[in-house]
């Protein structure tokens, strides 16, 4: 499957080279060339097999140009012995399924696709004759950095250094991050906030210089954001899987649409289940939930993506974002696949924070996607009566998703079996989540957490337990000038 970029469908790359890049070079994103289809039979054939037997299933027409040993083997390396057994198990409740992506070793569905992409990356390197080794810089609010830094931990040919602002992100996820064991894992907080830090990542990838310095030492750039293709195949999977299991407890007859409901951010997992639909998955609705940063919703609704407007800072973190970066890859399709179109909206977005896509194309999107959103109060509401009604403990972001797919179903009376994408464990948001369920909360994050495990007697994930006993490891805080100067400092220094 060769891939071309949104901004110019012209020229093709194979999927190593597009893991590499990350991003094209004319700033479009990779989308494959056209998508590969599954008949039922396939689809159905997947009920009897393992979660790795589907991925590797899923992954092969992307990959055509890695051997279906490779792929096994990366599948492996990914999903052996990090998920406990089964990174994507769906539990059943009485008005829907959860499909719990949060059994990967940092407690988040980003796991699913960051423990399998180093290893496609390295072997990109050899597909593509880069002797040089990567690179990976993360700018992060949380997150994706300890996500990031547990996949490429001691892989070979590969280094990461993920900056976080200092005081910017919560005393638990400095933990996560500053306790990384791995001989090529690197971590430093900068002096500003995370829009800074952000900034400061990308001017070291557009910097010739720095660029350059690298290269003189043995070493190339990568990312590992959610706009790389290497992180949205590995994310196709799991919705085949959720369909394979629902088929399989025979909730769903082969053929039978299932719904999606999803909270979203950056885009990049309703995104899969879109691809998922295009492959031939039986998917009726997708339910695209935001939180009070409702630009999806309002999009969804309207037409018209607008970033002028007020910045939320909400209990669902990881989904306050103004700009969904992946999004692109959607209007693509519904353009049809006209990159200049593409290149105008997206010079529009730049220029004047926002773009219109017109009515037809509007319906077309309406089709497929309801969008909703949920404020604070309501979360908390819906964890506080979701956990009293279907005794199943919901984290903030998943919350999120259930008031939505409860507001859609009221709206719209649909009862087609549906899905929601749980993206966290409770317990990576343990205040908000007492706070929901007892109104009261201990000040230390890891007492939410304890009293948490005492009132509901859900299981703490054990990562999260041991957290406050292991080792600090990253201690390195810099100005946001000496970012680039970091790099070399604890890159180099890595073998001593
Ligand atoms: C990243 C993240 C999201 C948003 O996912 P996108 O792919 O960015 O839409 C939702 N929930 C959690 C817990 C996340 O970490």
């Amino acid at each position: 499957m060769r891939l071309i970029s949104t901004r110019d469908a012209g020229a093709s790359v194979a999927s190593a080279q597009a893991f590499l890049r990350g991003i094209a070079p004319d700033g479009g994103l990779y989308v494959p060339q056209e998508y590969p289809s599954f008949s039922m039979e396939e689809i159905s054939a997947m009920a009897g097999m393992t979660y790795r037997e589907r991925a590797e299933r899923v992954l092969a027409p992307y990959l055509t140009d890695y051997a279906a040993r490779e792929i096994a083997s990366c599948v492996a390396a990914a999903y052996g012995d990090n998920f406990g057994g089964n990174p994507a198990p769906v539990v059943r409740l009485p008005t829907c399924n959860m499909l719990e992506l949060w059994h990967g070793p940092t407690s988040a569905f980003k796991d699913v696709a960051l423990q399998l992409l180093p290893h496609l990356l390295t072997m990109a390197r050899g597909k593509e004759d880069v002797s040089d080794e990567i690179m990976i810089l993360v700018a992060t609010s949380g997150d994706t950095g300890k996500a990031a830094l547990s996949g490429f931990a001691d892989v070979p040919g590969t280094h990461i250094l993920v900056f976080y602002p200092d005081g910017g992100v919560s005393e638990a996820q400095r933990l996560q991050m500053a306790t990384q064991m791995g001989q090529n894992v690197h971590v430093a907080a900068v002096r500003g906030n995370f829009d800074d830090t952000q900034t400061g990542v990308k001017r070291l990838f557009t910097s010739d210089e720095f660029i350059a310095r690298q290269k003189a030492h043995g070493r190339i750039l990568s990312s590992a954001n959610s706009i790389n293709f290497g992180r949205l195949v590995p994310q196709v999977v799991y919705y085949f899987s959720a369909y394979a299991d629902l088929l399989a407890a025979g909730t769903v007859k082969p053929g039978d649409g299932v719904n999606f409901a999803v909270p979203t951010g950056n885009f990049g997992n309703i995104l899969a289940a879109w691809y998922a639909r295009a492959m031939g998955l039986p998917i009726a609705r997708l339910i695209c939930a935001s939180n009070r940063n409702n630009v999806l919703s309002e999009f969804i609704e309207t037409g018209c993506y607008e970033t002028d407007r007020q910045f939320h800072l909400t209990s669902s973190p990881s989904m306050d974002i103004l700009i969904s970066s992946n999004l692109e890859r959607l209007l693509f399709d519904l353009c049809g696949r006209d990159d200049a179109l593409i290149r105008r909206w997206m010079s529009s977005l730049r220029k004047c924070g926002g773009y219109c896509i017109g009515e037809d194309r509007v319906a077309a999107m309406r089709e497929v996607f309801y969008g909703g959103w949920a404020d604070d109060e309501r979360v908390s509401r819906t964890i506080a009566k979701v956990w009293r009604e279907e005794r199943y403990l919901l984290d903030t972001h998943t919350a999120v998703a259930r008031a939505v797919y409860d507001d859609y179903r009221a709206e719209t009376g649909d009862t087609t079996p549906t899905v929601i994408a749980s993206t966290a464990n409770p317990y990576k948001f343990p205040r908000d989540v007492l706070a929901a369920i007892e109104g009261e909360t201990p000040d230390s994050e890891f007492a939410c957490a304890d009293r948490l495990e005492q009132v509901t007697g859900v299981p703490m994930p054990a990562p999260l337990r041991e957290l406050r006993n292991l080792p600090v490891l990253h201690g390195t805080v810099c100005d946001i000038a000496q970012m680039g100067e970091i790099v070399d400092l604890l890159v180099d220094g890595e073998r001593q």
